[in-house]
């Protein structure tokens, strides 16, 4: 198998003209395949599990900009703070708060988007609309976390055929995210909504997506 750069060259075109960043979700996938879209002049990539990310990144060229899709364990954030360029998946403040701890080891400061559950199914993560209400309002534990940035949330859509459902779930997202964004916390400053994968990517885009996570349109389905 190797990349469909047909497929990649008609997607980052229309996603340049709106102003949506394509992340390319790689996993599961050999670097050799990852290098394909680098050298198409391709930069971020997403992973869900931090050890297969932390291989690849050791692998692959430093310009690259990592993305954690998966849903991080506190006792992993280690592997990938010294690198990370964007973690998806937060859905706790603890978990902000190791993130701020392994970051500031670095002298970093890792941006964070906060995942809100938006799916009807039971297994996925994230926030519910009231967790998020809660977490945006302990305003002055999250000041104190000078590592990290809160860039705005992330969210999957049920598997499912029925497109109004999906719509109306993305639509949801986008509304919190408006919400949300007008907090005056420091270091909550909200600009991406993560939202649309290969089936759903652009009925996410028109809720107001500004990055989409896209694997098996780019790879081939994984095995
Ligand atoms: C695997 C994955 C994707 C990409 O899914 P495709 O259907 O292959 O585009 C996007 N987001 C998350 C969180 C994923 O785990």
């Amino acid at each position: 198998m190797s990349v469909n750069e047909q497929a990649y060259h008609q997607l980052i075109q229309g996603l340049k003209l709106q102003k949506v960043t394509l992340v390319a979700v790689s996993k599961t996938k050999p670097v050799a395949e990852i290098k394909e879209l680098y050298e198409l002049g391709h930069r971020d990539f997403g992973e869900n599990y931090t050890q297969e990310l932390a291989e690849k990144h050791s692998l692959l060229p430093a310009d690259i900009r990592w993305h954690f899709i998966g849903h991080l364990q506190t006792n992993k954030v280690k592997h990938i703070a010294s690198f990370v360029q964007l973690i998806h998946g937060v859905d706790s403040l603890k978990l902000l708060e190791e993130i701020n701890k392994q970051a500031k080891k670095y002298g970093r400061i890792i941006d964070c988007l906060l995942q809100v559950h938006i799916a009807s199914e039971e297994t996925k993560f994230g926030l519910d609309k009231e967790g998020l209400q809660e977490l945006g309002g302990k305003e002055a534990e999250l000041a104190a976390l000078k590592n990290i940035r809160v860039v705005g949330l992330m969210g999957m859509a049920s598997f499912t055929g029925d497109k109004d459902k999906i719509r109306g779930e993305f639509r949801y997202l986008k509304e919190l995210f408006d919400r949300h964004s007008r907090r005056k916390t420091p270091n909550w400053q909200f600009q991406t909504v993560s939202m649309g994968m290969s089936a759903d990517y652009k009925i996410a885009i028109e809720e107001g997506s500004n990055m989409v996570r896209i694997g098996s349109l780019l790879f081939g389905e994984r095995g």
